[in-house]
């Protein structure tokens, strides 16, 4: 067993830290209070090659395992967890749902300008009337002698303002209930679809998050990813792999409470106090979950990249890694008293981030449910 990062690994941890510090760490206080959507640091993720590592290279992609992609966002997410989100959101379930089961021309249409952050991508599965029961979406694609009609609402779309390829999941069979369930890709120029309600969140507030309304747009029949009524089982393993993302995504916000915590503690240790103790016991208990987290998201990435089941795994890693942020960040603003109220304070941003840890991509009770029917079926793999 080698818990190393490869050199490869290495090289592409090393170069986001760089580009954390030189680009995203001096300005993210300022886009979460301005609730800025920051589109040319994104474009320069691109440029780097950043939002396609995980695709092939026949599309523009550098073919990069599982780890390597988390390692970004986890990367991104230490300076950045609005920034991270994108990241996440774009390349994982956006260029992620194309690439894994939409047909050749439609990924060489996509893709590479996806890869490149010339188009940003957005997935859209979650709304008003369902997020957790995923399936009992509304939204309805009917189809026609020229392709496919498709009206509805959804809802919580991160890019849902900002992107210009929105991935679809629509019922296309209302009485076959979730085998009934198609995606579609939809660009954004298409008439019929607009941005509804920008939503203002407690936290990620640098992030696009909006409602989808699709009014009556029509695409042709190339735009269906995939067979017809699969599009439940494809959003499913969608899932799978983002939340291994969003685990690093996690981790990398608790690493950031944690780096914070570890320069206060230095700070207090300079005029001892009684204080200090309690402070060193929860450090260590901090670093302690967040690493727990980070190697059960390691073994899900290791699962997926050996082609093995990692549902149950990915649900794991994600709800370990939720938890322990949602911990570490509490724990990282108790530490600091009244100061870390100001919001120049990087560790009262973190708190506010990181609930979404234990929401996103499937709430801390459903995770608990996928593993709950993994134990039960006898299908959870254990070292
Ligand atoms: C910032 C942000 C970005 C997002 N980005 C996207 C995106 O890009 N694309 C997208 O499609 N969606 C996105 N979402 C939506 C997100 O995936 C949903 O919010 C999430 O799946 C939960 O759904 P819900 O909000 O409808 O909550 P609900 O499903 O209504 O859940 C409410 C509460 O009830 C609990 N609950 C529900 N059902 C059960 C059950 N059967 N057993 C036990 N407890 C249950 C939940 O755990 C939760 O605590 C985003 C959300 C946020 C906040």
């Amino acid at each position: 067993m080698d818990f190393a990062l490869t050199d490869e690994q290495r090289r592409i941890q090393d170069a986001i830290r760089d580009f954390g510090e030189r680009e995203v760490k001096p300005y993210a206080a300022a886009w979460d209070r301005d609730e800025a959507f920051p589109r040319e640091v994104v474009a320069r993720l691109g440029a780097l090659g950043f939002l396609g590592l995980g695709l092939p290279p026949d599309v523009g992609g550098r073919g990069a395992d599982a780890l390597a992609c988390a390692l970004v966002v986890e990367g991104v997410a230490r300076y950045d967890a609005s920034l991270g989100l994108t990241v996440a959101s774009h390349a994982g379930l956006a260029s992620g749902h194309i690439n894994q089961f939409a047909s050749d021309a439609m990924r060489r249409r996509y893709l590479p300008r996806l890869a490149r952050g010339e188009w940003l991508g957005a997935w859209c599965l979650t709304e008003p009337g369902s997020g957790s029961d995923a399936a009992g979406l509304c939204t309805r694609a009917v189809r026609d002698a020229d392709g496919w009609l498709l009206t509805g609402t959804k809802m919580f779309i991160t890019q849902g303002s900002v992107g210009h390829v929105y991935v679809v999941l629509a019922s296309t069979a209302p009485e076959l209930g979730q085998r009934g369930i198609s995606a579609f890709v939809v660009e954004r120029d298409t008439p019929g679809l607009r941005s509804g309600r920008k939503i203002e969140k407690l936290g990620l507030r640098a992030s696009d998050t909006a409602e989808v309304i699709l009014d009556n747009v029509r695409v042709p029949p190339g735009q269906l990813i995939g067979e017809e009524n699969r599009g439940y089982k494809q959003a499913l393993r969608i899932l799978d792999g983002g939340r291994i993302s969003i685990a690093a995504w996690c981790h990398g916000i608790g690493r950031g409470a944690l780096e914070e915590s570890i320069a206060y503690v230095r700070e207090r240790r300079r005029c001892p106090s009684p204080a200090l103790r309690g402070m060193e016991s929860t450090l260590a208990e901090m670093a302690m979950r967040l690493e727990a987290g980070r190697v059960l998201l390691c073994r899900a990435a290791h699962l997926k990249d050996a082609g093995r089941p990692f549902r149950a795994a990915a649900s794991m890693a994600k709800l370990v890694c939720s938890e322990a942020t949602m911990w570490a960040t509490t724990r990282a603003v108790q530490f600091q008293g009244g100061a870390s109220a100001g919001r120049d304070q990087p560790v009262e941003r973190y708190l506010r981030d990181a609930k979404l840890g234990e929401i996103g991509e499937g709430t801390s009770e459903m995770q608990r449910r996928v593993i709950a029917r993994a134990l039960l079926s006898g299908g959870l793999p254990t070292l």
